[in-house]
């Protein structure tokens, strides 16, 4: 009997099964992707558009082209509840969609969003119009504050510093964050050379500064505010609250939990993978694309298993891998390890890997 195989959310792990689909096809199954949009932004090449070193469609994946070309169905829409007994998805629209087999990769929510005021100044890229309007002059014209020092913080700061060089913008940016800067990164002397690249740039630094209110176009932190004419909030990971309402296995944080086969162990026809899900095994592994895409890999092979052999493969996840943080004017910061480094040479090479990976999607 055909199984069917639902897909929740088009992430990176996802992504890397539809190219897979392209090449080979599960025998006597029908899957379905289910992403609340269309079109995914590739977040690997959003500082360049926002410097205006790429077009908007550039970065663009057309998910439904893609599925079609893959054989597989793509459906439009917002998984709301999951019901694991029923082996059933109700989405936002009212529809429901049943399953054999159930993976998720719906990435994580940025914290603190839903506290945010509605402002059009008020940037979280949530939404495909704010990725849009990132590339429009106004949104980077006068005083900028970037809210989290992670990696999306870090490289839009320098986008628009960069941006404002070259158009002679004498507004201020500046970067705000909670924690140390780059907390993903252990090692000192390689978080020393990137604070100092950011003071280098003229982007004003806040480190280990928490933002208390947001009102009246000033962001409000411990004893100094400062205004904005835009704001962009890229903070940290936040669980999607998916898991928890469909009473799914979760970590603390609100994180499915899975086995290092990428399985629900109380449920192993459900699968989840990237940076919305915690490896039992892996509890401290860094959210980010890197992960992700490891994870497609181990995910498409134990998918496979699970319908046809059985057999079935542990995600090891890599000690050291590559990071490259765009630093504007096509220079970027390298880091493998303990080892980082600098320059244009860094920019060539992150250029050269994500047109590559995008080239794949085209
Ligand atoms: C500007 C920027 C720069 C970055 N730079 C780097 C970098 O240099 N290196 C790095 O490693 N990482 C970087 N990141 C982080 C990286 O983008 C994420 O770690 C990565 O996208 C996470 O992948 P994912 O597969 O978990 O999910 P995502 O890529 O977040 O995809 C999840 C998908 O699921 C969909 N979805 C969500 N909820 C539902 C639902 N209920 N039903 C159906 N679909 C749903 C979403 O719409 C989305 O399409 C950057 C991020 C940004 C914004």
């Amino acid at each position: 009997m055909t199984k069917k195989l639902l897909l929740i959310g088009g992430g990176h792990a996802h992504l890397s099964l539809l190219k897979k689909f392209k090449q080979d096809q599960f025998a006597d199954c029908e899957v379905t992707l289910l992403n609340p949009t269309r079109t995914y932004y590739y977040s690997g090449m959003f500082s360049g558009y926002v410097e205006g070193i790429y077009q908007l469609d550039e970065l663009e994946i057309d998910l439904q082209t893609l599925c079609e070309k893959a054989g597989i169905q793509f459906v439009e829409g917002t998984a709301l509840s999951v019901d694991a007994k029923q082996k059933m998805v109700l989405t936002e629209k009212g529809d429901i969609l049943n399953f054999d087999v159930l993976s998720f990769d719906i990435g994580t929510k940025r914290k603190g969003v839903s506290e945010l005021p509605d402002s059009d100044q008020i940037f979280h890229l949530n939404r495909k119009e704010q990725i849009k309007e990132l590339g429009d002059e106004a949104s980077k014209r006068g005083d900028v504050v970037i809210v989290g020092g992670g990696a999306a913080g870090i490289e839009l700061s320098f986008s628009i510093q960069s941006w404002k060089k070259k158009n002679n913008d004498d507004g201020t940016v500046r970067l705000i964050s909670s924690s140390a800067l780059y907390g993903e990164s252990s090692d000192d002397r390689c978080k020393k050379t990137l604070k100092a690249k950011i003071i280098q740039a003229g982007i004003r630094l806040h480190e280990n500064e928490r933002v208390e209110r947001i009102k009246e176009s000033k962001v409000h932190m411990n004893g100094e505010s400062v205004s904005y004419d835009s704001l962009l909030w890229m903070t940290g990971s936040e669980a999607p609250k998916l898991y928890k309402s469909s009473k799914l296995p979760i970590d603390k944080e609100g994180y499915l939990l899975v086995e290092d086969t990428l399985q629900v162990k109380q449920y192993p026809f459900i699968f989840g993978s990237g940076n919305g899900v915690t490896i039992q095994n892996h509890p401290d592994l860094p959210r980010n694309g890197v992960m992700a895409v490891r994870q497609g890999g181990v995910l498409w092979d134990n998918l496979k298993g699970f319908l046809q052999s059985g057999e079935g493969y542990h995600f090891q996840p890599q000690k050291r891998y590559l990071t490259i943080l765009s630093t504007g004017e096509r220079r970027a910061y390298l880091r493998y390890g303990s080892f980082c480094t600098s320059g244009k040479l860094a920019w060539k090479l992150k250029n050269k890997i994500d047109k590559k990976f995008m080239a794949t999607f085209k």
